[in-house]
């Protein structure tokens, strides 16, 4: 019996527990996959927008903007990489730069400041690798970039901290009034009763709002994939840069990492049934689109593509605030910039289902994750004084991102722990660098066999049935 618990172990689901637990109340997540960030939050552009993108008025352009003011304290908290390198949007032609006027208008009804219209001269001088048919820019100083799969990881880790409880493998299929309270149902036959529900199911919103019988909005999906190219091109471009947005989206970006690499995407396809797969003519579309806006992009520096899933509703906002029925809050249709509005629209839902509650603070809450230390980040005394702590960490596993032994047990041991191969690579980078894990995978293997106890046909690469030995047949 919990006092809430959240459908949804996503961004939006992260910050809402991290929030709640400034309140005397039991929280659980309940994910349908093995670990968190397993939807869109795990695979997007990682950019903090700074608001000038959605229409005035609407949810969307207030999270936005809160969740961006937000973004440097609740990273500095949670021990998350955070840059704001600041955005431009560049324009190629009179029409184009009409756009810009029309962008620089709502992004001041929406508040955001400092943003600014640069010539084009100014425009190839703030950012030089701007392709030459650039003839005018908007900057936006409050741009930034953070790591989606990061913040999550350590927002749920926050939470957890102060007392939150993860239950992964746990699809919500079915509930069940009991008196005041819901019962929840897992398709494995598990079942929690919580207070209250809070439903952040990304894509799976629409299908959790009918399990409760709240069949009042539809979400779609629409496929959105990238290229991700490696450090030596990371370098390219120090803001990141937009074209003109078109009813489409914002189109295709160029933008640095956090990490250093230059990341280009993403396409935007509708498809019945989305998937994470890459269609064959993605690399070419791609390329195309990103060379109109930024010119010398090292493609053969191309390390590995991914795909993720926008899931929008047909409200054209995000619903956030209750339900029609009765104990259900909604966060649903929660697309970009969802990444960035996820601790406002966390700390606001957190507010509203506290109040419901009448709960009382808890003092004995905080807001800080140690972050786990980074062996690559560390200078050469830090190093020498880790390794004399502790020896697993003098150890390498993954040579192009130099993670080291000692990481990778922290992964396994920090909370929320990592129980997969793709669940080690987010929280440490073991086999996200130039060799796509072909030397550390392997190690990753048996360290997770020798944690957990697994025997090696158990072992998957992102849970489920992705069984890394059998290929799917266990
Ligand atoms: C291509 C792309 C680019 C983007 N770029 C940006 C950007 O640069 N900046 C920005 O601010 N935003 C961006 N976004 C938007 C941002 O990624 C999303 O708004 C955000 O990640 C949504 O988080 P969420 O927690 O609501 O959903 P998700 O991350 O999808 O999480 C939902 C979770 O619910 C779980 N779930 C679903 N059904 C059930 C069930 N029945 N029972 C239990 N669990 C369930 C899923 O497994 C999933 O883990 C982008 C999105 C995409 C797809």
């Amino acid at each position: 019996m919990y006092d809430v618990a959240i459908v949804g172990g996503g961004v939006t689901g992260a910050f809402c527990a991290r929030f709640l637990m400034r309140y005397k109340v039991s929280v659980v997540i309940l994910e349908a996959s093995d670990d968190v960030a397993a939807g869109a939050s795990a695979a997007n552009s990682g950019i903090v927008h700074a608001g000038f993108d959605a229409a005035s008025g609407t949810l969307k352009a207030a999270f936005n903007l809160r969740g961006n003011r937000m973004m440097q304290r609740v990273c500095a908290e949670l021990g998350v990489k955070y840059l704001e390198n600041g955005s431009i949007v560049a324009a190629c032609g009179a029409d184009e730069e009409r756009m810009l006027a029309d962008l620089l208008a709502r992004g001041e009804k929406n508040g955001v400041e400092g943003l600014r219209l640069l010539s084009e001269e100014e425009a190839h001088a703030t950012e030089p690798a701007l392709a030459d048919g650039v003839t005018g820019a908007l900057f936006a100083p409050s741009g930034g970039i953070v790591c989606p799969y990061g913040l999550t990881i350590a927002a749920v880790g926050n939470a957890m901290d102060n007392g939150a409880e993860l239950l992964c493998g746990f699809t919500l299929t079915a509930a069940e009034r009991s008196g005041e309270d819901w019962r929840l149902f897992s398709e494995d036959g598990r079942s929690v009763m919580a207070r209250v529900v809070v439903n952040c199911a990304g894509a799976g919103a629409e299908r959790v709002a009918r399990v409760f019988g709240d069949d009042s909005f539809r979400i779609g999906a629409r496929k959105g994939e990238y290229i991700l190219l490696d450090r030596t091109a990371g370098s390219l471009v120090t803001h990141t840069v937009f074209p003109v947005p078109s009813a489409a989206g914002k189109g295709v970006l160029v933008s640095p990492t956090v990490d250093g690499n230059l990341i280009v995407g993403p396409t935007s396809v509708e498809e019945e049934t989305p998937d994470v797969s890459l269609r064959r003519e993605a690399f070419a579309e791609i390329a195309e689109k990103a060379a109109h806006i930024v010119e010398g992009i090292a493609f053969g520096e191309m390390i590995t593509s991914f795909a993720g899933v926008r899931s929008y509703c047909d409200r054209h906002d995000f619903i956030v605030g209750w339900s029609r029925v009765a104990g259900v809050y909604l966060a649903a249709g929660i697309e970009s910039p969802g990444l960035t509005s996820a601790p406002a629209i966390g700390v606001y839902i957190a507010d509203m289902v506290a109040e419901k509650l009448a709960a009382e603070r808890n003092e004995a809450y905080s807001p800080i994750r140690r972050k786990p230390p980074v062996f690559r980040e560390m200078t050469d005394a830090e190093r020498a004084e880790m390794i004399a702590r502790d020896p697993a960490y003098g150890r390498i596993v993954c040579r192009c991102e130099q993670v080291t032994l000692g990481e990778i047990l922290s992964a396994l041991r920090t909370q929320p722990p990592a129980h997969t191969l793709d669940g080690v690579k987010l929280r440490t980078r073991a086999g996200m660098g130039r060799c796509q894990g072909g030397f550390c995978q392997p190690a990753v293997f048996n360290l997770l066999m020798r944690e957990y106890g697994y025997r090696a046909e158990e072992v998957t690469k992102k849970g489920g049935r992705s069984y890394v030995i059998t290929g799917g047949e266990l």
